[in-house]
């Protein structure tokens, strides 16, 4: 096992790996910014170093300076966590040519996967059923008018690089695909350096449900069950739960057998994630797979009871998977809320700031990761996301009215968050009834 780890990141998910060392006896070198110096997490690792000004691209996404951290904390793995290098497969292969553990998948298949276009045709191969759309890459405008009218509209331009929401555009006419091409295509240029595209048929009103998976370097692929992601705004997941409330033990069965199936098939190893779409008649479709650890796996770790995090870094230390399928029993219901500093009344513009005072929530099924206290001021230059809070129960409703007591414990005073607007979501009929898709926040009007 090793001895030191550097965790390569910031917040709440810095803070989630500090803890994990800690409990496996492995000491941990935080990195941070400027804009960072001095929060409080920070204490709680080994050491820390500075790593540049404020700015991700001159810090923490700055290969050669956390490289350089990882030399001076002399480390034997890094663990990336999510956001920042967490999917740079460069990063990845640098990682491995100083010899140091990158705690994720190889940078083979990292770029196998983390490229949306080669990962739909890998799933194809596994016989994974993929979003009807373009069979690879667009490459004029008259391919993707025929394509779109093969399909029918509506269509979704998607960039093949593309992620968090960004290089994807709705196109119900040949219009407006002439211009959601461009449009897609120059989003992903400038936010990823690739500005290549594909088309999918845009799926109404659609379920979003992934698997977890862990696969081991000794063969061995399980999953952890799903999570129900359909509670988002503008394609930003709000609320994630466990299981999906949405899914006859058939569906949800064969989509996780699907999601081992691609795992495999791609030759990945550690944490992973293999999103779907459902649409209203149960059909499950493969949109991407997200190659690290992602935000809402504590709603995973509560039903199974397995750690992600502490999985990850045995998994990368080279120890096989304790479990095997059949061990692995999904108990209760769990959700978590992402609490944003955001103002949900002002179109969610950002709200940083100092937190004159936070009092978190506890108590029975309670659990709530964040990186902010009292005095913390939340910095503009990063994700608004300041704290996940998560509840576990037997049942459902037993878990809706306990994230609804946590919630009015939860007091943040000095910043805006999204806490109210998730008050009224758990409160909101279609999420009570568990009929929630990717699109009811926006046309609930909740978010107006
Ligand atoms: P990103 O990597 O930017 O998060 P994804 O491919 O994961 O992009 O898609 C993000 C969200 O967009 C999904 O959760 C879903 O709500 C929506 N989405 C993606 N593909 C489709 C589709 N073909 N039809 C309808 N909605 C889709």
């Amino acid at each position: 096992m090793y001895k030191r780890i550097l965790v390569a990141n910031r917040g709440e998910i810095a803070l989630r790996i500090i803890r994990a060392c800690r409990e496996l006896g492995i000491e941990s070198v935080a990195i941070f910014s400027e804009a960072d110096r001095g929060a409080a997490y920070l204490e709680l690792a080994d050491e820390a170093f500075c790593v540049g000004p404020a700015k991700g691209a001159e810090s923490y996404r700055k290969i050669d300076r956390v490289i350089s951290a990882a030399e001076i904390g002399n480390v034997q793995a890094i663990h990336p966590g999510y956001g920042f290098l967490s999917e740079n497969a460069h990063f990845n292969e640098i990682c491995r040519s100083c010899k140091i553990d990158f705690i994720g998948p190889t940078p083979e298949a990292m770029a196998r996967l983390g490229d949306k276009n080669t990962a739909r045709k890998l799933a194809r191969e596994a016989k994974v059923p993929v979003v009807p759309g373009s069979a690879g890459l667009i490459s004029d405008e008259s391919e993707a008018v025929r394509v779109a009218h093969e399909i029918g509209f509506p269509v979704l331009v998607k960039a093949s690089a593309g992620g968090g929401g960004r290089g994807m555009r709705v196109a119900l006419n040949d219009l407006a695909l002439k211009a959601a091409l461009q449009q897609a295509s120059t989003e992903a240029e400038a936010a990823f350096g690739d500005g290549s595209i594909y088309l999918e048929k845009y799926i109404e009103h659609p379920r979003h449900v992934e698997v977890q998976v862990l696969a081991d370097h000794h063969g061995n692929v399980v999953h952890l069950w799903e999570r129900d992601c359909s509670t988002q705004r503008r394609h930003q997941k709000l609320i994630e739960e466990s299981p999906s409330p949405g899914l006859s033990p058939e569906t949800r069965a064969a989509m996780c057998e699907s999601a081992v199936r691609l795992i495999k098939a791609a030759g990945y190893t550690n944490a992973g994630t293999v999103e779907f779409i459902v649409d209203a008649e149960e059909n499950f479709y493969f949109i991407e797979v997200n190659a690290r650890i992602q935000v809402e796996h504590p709603v995973t770790e509560m039903v199974t009871g397995i750690d992600l995090i502490k999985s990850q870094i045995r998994i990368a230390a080279g120890e096989p998977l304790p479990f095997s399928q059949s061990d692995i029993v999904a108990r209760g219901v769990a959700i978590e809320c992402r609490i944003n500093a955001e103002d949900p009344k002002k179109n969610f513009q950002p709200s940083p700031g100092k937190i004159e005072r936070l009092i978190a929530p506890g108590g029975f099924g309670v659990r709530f990761d964040s990186h902010a206290h009292t005095g913390y001021t939340v910095s503009p230059h990063y994700d608004s996301m300041i704290g996940k809070l998560i509840v576990h129960q037997p049942t459902r409703r037993e878990a809706i009215d306990c994230m609804l007591r946590a919630l009015s414990e939860l007091r943040i005073v000095g910043i805006q968050t999204t806490v109210p607007l998730h008050r009224e979501i758990l409160r909101h009929a279609a999420f009570v009834d568990g009929r929630m898709d990717t699109t009811f926040i926006e046309r609930s009007g909740l978010t107006q």
